[in-house]
């Protein structure tokens, strides 16, 4: 066997002492003599997965008690629409563009009212994060929209938008769990699990109880009401059984580790090894201004497209893959989650080094 430093932005690399632990359990989980997978999601066994799960999810983002967690399907495209049908109340909503991932989200939502862009850094191909500080927020407005971490293009809010007292709803799929979160801080949070803590398909949801509303918009199917969801603990149908088993597997993990305090600290020192390294090349730059990186997606590029992919090229031949960017950007991107361990990035780094140098820079 032999695995390789995966560096794909989602589905994406999982730690391995995760994928290992799901081996041994594949054939008999914990004596049922049967995998999770075939397992009914109304049994004792899988009632205490989800359970521990959602428990070791309230512990390491402390989660109040006056929110509730939601495992859900569709992934997290299926939240663009969503939210709107359950929070759009007034028919508004103001969404902050700051990349693909973004605007998807905002057009969708103008399917069922109007959104506003009340924010965009579509003019520096979303570069940078826009000053949030004092924005034209719609005094109807039923809430404001992020992307926190833009997967594509490596931009991260550090600083939440002012939102006037509107309610903050943000995707947070890139960087879920790879930092402490002030939870009370979003009325909404959801993250797709491919990116940091599972496999594709699972989508997690974190909503304020107020906001969980009979009320929603017209013709809003019961399976995309967050009420059918909260109502029935994620049971309402067959949930994602598999997903959420691997996901539950990664935050006690997470909390081996040390928790989201210590994993913060330990992907601050891993992304610093590659930003200092872009910062003090000649021949790779990153394209992201400094001060909205990403922790997670590192997008970098030679200027030289042929270069760039003889790059990739060479780079899946020695272990590294999926390092090519985004279809719609070019370049490389390295998108260094949770799971990808401080020496992935390190010899990485070495090997864009050498690459430099034989490169007659
Ligand atoms: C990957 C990604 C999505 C889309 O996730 P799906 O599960 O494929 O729907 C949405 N938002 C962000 C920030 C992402 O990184």
């Amino acid at each position: 066997m032999s695995r390789v430093y995966n560096f794909s932005a989602g589905p994406a690399t999982l730690p391995e002492e995760v994928l290992q632990e799901a081996a041994q359990e594949m054939l008999d989980y914990k004596g049922t003599g049967m995998s999770v997978m075939e397992m009914s999601h109304r049994s004792k066994a899988f009632q205490s997965i989800i359970d521990t799960a959602e428990a070791d999810l309230r512990d390491l983002l402390g989660i109040p008690e006056n929110y509730k967690v939601l495992f859900l399907q569709g992934g997290a495209s299926q939240q663009f629409a969503m939210v709107p049908m359950n929070l759009m109340k007034h028919r508004v909503a103001d969404y902050i563009v700051t990349g693909q991932w973004a605007k998807k989200a905002f057009s969708e939502a103008k399917l069922y009212g109007t959104a506003n862009a009340v924010a965009s850094s579509a003019d520096k191909t979303f570069s940078y994060i826009p000053d949030c500080s004092d924005l034209p927020i719609d005094e109807d407005a039923d809430y404001v929209y992020i992307c926190e971490n833009n997967t594509i293009y490596g931009t991260k809010f550090w600083k939440l938008p002012n939102t006037k007292g509107k309610i903050l709803v943000a995707d947070q799929s890139s960087c879920f769990l790879s930092e402490p979160v002030d939870v009370t801080k979003y009325g909404l949070i959801f993250a797709g699990a491919q990116k940091n803590v599972g496999p594709a398909g699972t989508v997690i949801v974190i909503i304020r109880e107020d906001l969980i509303r009979e009320d929603v918009l017209e013709g809003t199917p019961t399976m995309l009401r967050y009420k059918t969801h909260a109502d029935a603990g994620s049971l309402y149908n067959t949930p994602p059984t598999y997903g959420i088993y691997i996901c539950g597997k990664v935050f006690q993990w997470l909390k081996r580790r040390g928790g989201l305090a210590a994993m913060k600290e330990y992907n601050e020192k891993k992304a610093k090894i590659l930003y200092d390294f872009l910062d003090q090349s000649k021949l790779f730059k990153g394209t992201v201004v400094k001060e909205d990186r990403s922790l997670m997606n590192v997008p970098f590029v030679t200027g030289n497209e042929e270069l760039d992919a003889q790059f990739v090229k060479e780079a899946k031949e020695a272990g590294f893959e999926n390092l090519k960017g985004h279809r719609t950007v070019g370049g490389m991107r390295a998108s260094i989650y949770n799971a990808m361990p401080m020496e992935g990035v390190e010899k990485l780094v070495a090997f864009m080094d050498a690459f430099e140098k034989k490169n007659g820079k």
